[in-house]
């Protein structure tokens, strides 16, 4: 219903909402009664509303198990907006922040200390090698300026898994704050706060929550929170300042953004029916199975060994067949109602195709099935090379 009105809906796949599939890092498909949830106006004083809120913020620190130790502070906007509060809050002007890169949202990591005036440098590696644990060691012992470490636990533009255990392990064994952008991984990837030990961790509501894009939030150690105060160069993006207006008023400052919580709260109930992390990663797994075995069994390369390969979203190497033209590939899919997304590579070219967000076994077979036509219809028949 929501779909274009010239659209012959009839001849693709799509929602129950009438909407194309979305294979792709974020926005995602959502549930059919996680956007139904949205169709009520709260004001940001109403009781239903605050308890609602409250409601939603102390799940979030139950995923990580940090109910005593931990809360959590929402944040307006997408999730940049989050992962730029964290690095403006907890990395003051003073402090020098060690940002470990394997891809684009590293890198958007040193970007935000560079608007921002913050020291930092770099540990770099190919955007298909993880994080080099060892190499974090060394620096961390040789560098005592170093104060924070900064990680992306699954790299979106690869889809790479970086050992977040392992990393948060070195960062605590030499004593320095470790900041998380668990952005595309959280709710699907566990993170237990009690052995993964960081100072702030960032996601939002629209990735492996499956709620509707508009909000972020931290989930901060509250030692490490307290400390904060004063450091935000930014009044918007002062997670210190939301946090305690919070407290003091149960309110957000400046206008929340409604319905996104209401969407966050039915998409949190999902989540939990779903059994959690294991349900929601075990579905995600299932997906990327799914996808990476039928992609390969019509001649596709995965950039990833599977062993590195985190279950929410794929990168493909592009075929050098020159029947193969990726612009029409895109919009062949799109008319069949599934939506995948351009490369963001370095490296090599390629393109990615997600697992994550309200999307089951039979949306990945429509989808490796809408491939196979693709490829027909461009004259490729079995295998691509
Ligand atoms: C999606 C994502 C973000 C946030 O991107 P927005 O477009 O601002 O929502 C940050 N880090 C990672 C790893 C992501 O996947």
């Amino acid at each position: 219903m929501n779909a274009d009105l010239n659209e012959d809906l009839s001849a693709r796949a799509a929602s129950p909402t009438g909407d194309p599939f979305l294979l792709t890092p974020g926005p995602l498909t959502t549930s059919s009664t996680v956007k139904r949830a949205m169709l009520h106006d709260y004001g940001s004083r109403d009781t239903y509303f605050i308890d609602l809120n409250q409601r939603v913020l102390a799940r979030l620190v139950d995923i990580v198990n940090g109910q005593d130790s931990h809360t959590t502070v929402p944040l307006q906007g997408s999730g940049t907006f989050v992962v730029e509060a964290m690095i403006g809050c907890f990395v003051p002007s003073q402090d020098k922040l060690l940002i470990c890169i394997n891809g684009a949202y590293g890198h958007r990591i040193a970007k935000i200390c560079q608007y921002y005036g913050r020291k930092f440098l770099i540990q770099e590696s190919s955007e298909d090698v993880p994080i080099d644990v060892e190499q974090l060691d060394k620096t961390l012992e040789q560098d005592k300026s170093i104060t924070h470490v900064a990680a992306v636990h699954c790299e979106t533009t690869s889809g790479i898994l970086n050992p977040l255990t392992d990393i948060s392990h070195i960062v605590a064994k030499h004593n320095r704050g470790f900041l998380i952008d668990a952005m595309s991984a959280f709710g699907a990837l566990p993170v237990d706060s009690g052995s993964v030990k960081f100072d702030a961790l960032v996601a939002s509501s629209n990735k492996c929550l499956e709620g509707a894009p508009g909000m972020g939030f931290c989930i901060a150690r509250k030692e490490a929170l307290q400390d904060t105060k004063g450091n935000s160069p930014s009044l918007s993006l002062d997670l210190f300042d939301q946090w305690t207006v919070m407290n003091k008023t149960r309110q957000w400052r400046f206008t929340p953004p409604t319905h996104v919580l209401l969407a966050f709260a039915q998409a949190l109930k999902e989540f939990d029916q779903e059994g959690g992390v294991a349900g929601r990663g075990g579905r995600y797994r299932s997906n990327c199975g799914i996808l990476v075995n039928g992609m390969r069994a019509m001649g596709f390369k995965t950039l990833l060994a599977d062993e590195l390969q985190a279950p929410i979203i794929v990168t493909f190497h592009m075929p050098a067949d020159a029947k193969f033209d990726f612009n029409a590939f895109y919009n062949h899919l799109r008319q069949q109602g599934y939506v995948i997304y351009p490369g963001k590579l370095t490296v090599a070219e390629s393109f990615r195709i997600g697992c994550i967000g309200r999307l089951g076994a039979d949306e990945m077979k429509g989808a490796l099935a809408a491939i196979r036509n693709t490829l027909d219809s461009f004259g490729i028949s079995g295998r691509i090379t």
